[in-house]
């Protein structure tokens, strides 16, 4: 069979993919493309896993109403009426959609006009609210337009590439792999800006560990030191350039090196260095991502950088940008279509004159006059009874959004609520009243625009799940169904598409980058067949911008005081990504593989933290924040700045009771972009009392799962839970255990319990019960569940006779390939570059995502033999 080519499901990278599905329907072979000029066929390990995410388990696969099966006539029927009722009865602003950076262009461009154009309202916004809408905000007021000004080949021509506020390594892995292969091949510079050392730190000339918060200290001194200095390009800013009156005075004072290097806890010799790399590279990249964006001051770090790109002519030239990279596959697509609740369409805000225009455009009988509830403050409105129906598309806002909680009171308050997904059970559809089947990745069809404006095809090569059907269709014949017949008359993705390319070009005139007007008339055969390609082209090469006078505006900003932190909230709590799981783990949750990497959410401390709150490295913690608590297994690190602990975003209460991160972030947004503040909540941490520990690996979990602790990732042939528990463990095992024979064995006097069940001599579970240091190893039991070699007594000792060398903690996920089997081989055979290790291990050969990791490995082996 013919692979199919489309883009891969994840992140703004926007690798393009080689899909060949397998015969059932439900797998598919996936490899890099080597044409598509995003990745020219690299894969991280996410995206060369997606083959594995593509089972109907736990998909939705029909219409329901009430949670019953239903036609999709009688469903769309339903919602059309109720959302024409609330309109009619309590006006245009009392009905919300909440959308996803995981739409296609095209079912973001239908949803917007349907809300805007015809409903007459703006509440619609997107879950990319939650991760670049501060990058929005601050390309607006810098440029007069949402343009990135950058593009992947600026990171091959750059002498000095500056990571703020980016795990480029785990978030944007073939990114930083061009990043490895740029620095191999020219030499360029590397600096990354982060509170934490990530493996994104491994191989950087320089890692300015800095206060969180404290990113516009920075970018301020670098520019009030490249002002002092010269490095101001004058003729750049005379030309291109509005510098506000008292712009350059604000900065002469509390700018000083040693200023700077107090507000921002950095030794002032590390601050000189990256300012002196700053002025010897004049072809400098600042790649900036949720650091700065996830920030209740996020745009004004944005600007922060703009300025300094601004001010020093660093922009609009090969290899000077700043460029802000985007986490979902397709939040640029939202942004270019009018996805958020603050921008109309086409990269129009709602100035008259454009309101004007799209509605003639649309032929719409109203638009809407304002900007629309911003992600945070629809769910508030809906808590408060504004908003009386919501329809969320492909998205989990019960756990993405911050305080969760109240996102889940305000859902099961609201009268209607609507989901329109591809799986079946999550935290947020546990609120519908109606929930629409909708395809999934492999299924869908239409485009995608990643973080330097390649628009790519999505293109499908699985049939739809059930009776899924696309969002676009979906929103079409819902507005259809609501009277707008002859406006959402499209038949097909291509039709939505050139609409999308007209109104970009309608009465544009050069007024806005976004332009796409070449592909207006594009005819269904080219759109099938369309090569990835760009809009915008060099933007900003010119030297003008999207502003009435054409010159970008240097915007005053000036760094927030950060207090000191509150005595029963000590520490500051950072959120982020892991290097194999997406999201809410509804995809990367299906495969093995990528669960092998972090078995569990871990919420990681500095040793000294961890000392002073009696916490020891692999057991549970409570982390509380005012907003809520959860539970994580704690992880010493020394990447931590003594202070601040890090845990993951992807746990949901699908995978687990605790370790749900949504419940902990506090809901203060930013002013100007109204994206929340996930990065610095405060916090504290506490050892979590449990009466015992255990785990359980199980072809089939029981729900629910009666533990205070239990978080699941799967395994080849089921699950593998991590434990702990209040009460009688053994009244606990009877509960859970499923039927059949069970073999035990019991030592009361250490508190431990192994139980063993199996079906006709398969292992269908296996559970284990004792102190943390006495549990078994996971790795060779979960090697035997669905298997029927293992003896009884191996069973229960957790360990075969002759058990293979420990692995320790998978590093990659490819070859399944553990930290302990690499540190020997580093060792031994005194393998001190990443290919040598690959050579010798195939170890980082395949998809690359663990070559940091392995790097860290190689580094620590180095420090370790020279003392
Ligand atoms: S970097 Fe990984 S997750 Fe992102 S688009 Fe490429 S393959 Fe997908």
């Amino acid at each position: 069979m013919n692979a199919t080519r489309t883009t891969c499901a994840y992140c703004g990278v926007g690798c393009g993919v080689l899909a060949t599905p397998a015969a059932d329907g439900q797998s598919a072979a996936i490899v890099g493309d080597p044409e598509h000029p995003a990745n020219a066929g690299r894969l991280c390990s996410k995206g060369t896993h997606l083959g594995e995410t593509l089972s109907h388990e736990g998909r939705l696969l029909h219409p329901e109403i009430s949670g019953k099966r239903t036609s999709w006539d009688k469903a769309i029927a339903h919602v059309a009426r109720q959302f024409r009722r609330t309109i009619d009865q309590y006006g245009p602003d009392s009905v919300a959609f909440y959308v996803s950076g995981q739409l296609l262009t095209e079912d973001y461009y239908v949803a917007n006009k349907l809300m805007k154009g015809f409903i007459g309202s703006a509440n619609i916004d997107t879950n990319s609210r939650l991760c670049m809408s501060s990058a929005v905000a601050g390309h607006m007021r810098a440029f007069g337009e949402d343009v990135v000004p950058a593009s992947y080949d600026d990171l091959d021509a750059a002498d000095l590439i500056v990571l703020v506020g980016s795990n480029t390594a785990w978030c944007h892995p073939v990114i930083y792999q061009r990043i490895m292969a740029a620095r191999a091949a020219r030499g360029s510079k590397l600096v990354v800006i982060d509170p934490r050392r990530t493996e994104t730190c491994a191989d950087a000339d320089l890692h300015l560990a800095l206060r969180p918060g404290s990113d516009v200290a920075l970018m301020n001194g670098l520019l009030a030191f490249a002002m002092r200095e010269g490095h101001i390009d004058r003729d750049y800013v005379e030309r291109s350039v509005n510098v506000p009156d008292g712009f350059w005075e604000a900065l002469e004072n509390d700018h000083d090196l040693w200023s700077v290097a107090r507000a921002c806890d950095l030794p002032p010799a590390d601050l000189q260095a990256f300012f002196d790399l700053f002025a010897a590279h004049p072809r400098t990249v600042t790649m900036f991502s949720q650091g700065i964006n996830q920030s209740i001051r996020g745009t004004d770090q944005v600007n922060s950088i703009l300025n300094l790109h601004l001010a020093t002519g660093r922009i609009g030239k090969p290899g000077a940008a700043p460029f802000s990279i985007t986490g979902q596959p397709n939040a640029m697509g939202g942004r270019e279509v009018g996805g958020l609740a603050t921008t109309l369409a086409a990269h129009m805000d709602f100035a008259p004159e454009n309101r004007d225009l799209v509605r003639r455009f649309w032929a719409s009988p109203t638009i809407a006059a304002k900007p629309g509830l911003k992600a945070v403050d629809l769910f508030r409105s809906i808590g408060e009874g504004r908003v009386k129906a919501v329809w969320i598309m492909a998205t989990n806002p019960a756990v993405s959004l911050p305080d969760a909680g109240s996102v889940r009171e305000a859902l099961a308050a609201c009268r209607f609520v609507v989901v329109s997904d591809c799986i079946a059970n999550t935290d947020t559809s546990a609120f519908a009243h109606v929930k629409l089947p909708a395809t999934g990745w492999g299924e869908k069809d239409g485009t995608v625009t990643n973080s330097e404006r390649v628009i790519s095809r999505q293109r499908a090569f699985l049939p739809p799940a059930g009776e899924a059907r696309p969002d676009w269709w979906i929103i079409k014949e819902i507005a259809r169904a609501m009277g707008w017949r002859e406006a959402f008359s499209f038949d097909s993705s291509a039709d939505i598409y050139r609409e999308h390319a007209r109104l970009s070009t309608y009465q544009n005139a050069g007024k806005r980058v976004f332009d796409i007007g070449c592909h207006a008339a594009i005819s269904n055969l080219a759109y099938n067949a369309m090569q990835p390609w760009r809009w915008g082209g060099d933007a900003f090469a010119d030297g003008r911008f999207s502003t009435p006078d054409g010159k970008a505006q240097l915007v005053p900003v000036s760094q927030m005081e950060l207090g000191k932190p509150l005595k029963a909230w000590p520490l500051t709590l950072n959120t982020g990504r892991y290097r194999d799981q997406w999201h809410t783990m509804t995809r990367t949750g299906l495969s093995a593989r990528l669960g092998q990497h972090r078995q569990e959410p871990l919420v990681e401390i500095h040793a000294e933290d961890a000392l002073a709150q009696g916490l020891s490295d692999g057991g549970l913690a409570l982390v509380a924040t005012p907003q809520g608590s959860s539970v994580y297994r704690v992880c010493i690190s020394d990447g931590q700045r003594r202070g601040e602990l890090f845990v993951p975003i992807h746990w949901t209460d699908q995978q687990s009771t605790g370790g749900r991160t949504g419940a902990l972030a506090r809901s203060a947004t930013d002013p100007h972009s109204g994206q929340p503040g996930f990065k610095n909540a405060p916090a504290r941490i506490l050892p979590f009392a449990a009466d015992w520990h255990g785990f359980l690996i199980a072809s089939v979990l029981p729900d629910p799962m009666p533990a205070s602790y239990a978080t699941k990732v799967r395994t080849k042939a089921g699950w593998l839970v991590e434990l702990a528990g209040d009460g009688d463990p053994l009244a606990f095992a009877k509960r859970i255990l499923p039927r059949g024979e069970r073999i035990e064995s019991h030592d009361s006097a250490h508190g431990q319990h192994r139980f063993a069940i199996l079906r006709d001599g398969v292992v269908v579970a296996a559970l284990y019960i004792g102190p943390l240091s006495r549990l078994p190893r996971r790795e060779w039991l979960i090697a035997q569940l669905g298997g029927s070699e293992a003896s009884a007594t191996d069973l229960l000792a957790g360990r075969s006779a002759t058990p293979a060398p420990d692995r320790g903690a998978i590093v990659c996920s490819c070859f399944d390939i553990g930290t302990i089997t690499l540190t020997k081989a580093i060792a031994s055979q005194r393998l001190m570059t990443t290919e040598a290790v690959g050579a010798a291990l195939c170890a980082g050969t395949n998809c690359g995502s663990c070559k940091p990791a392995i790097q860290r490995l190689i580094t620590q082996h180095k420090e370790a033999a020279h003392g």
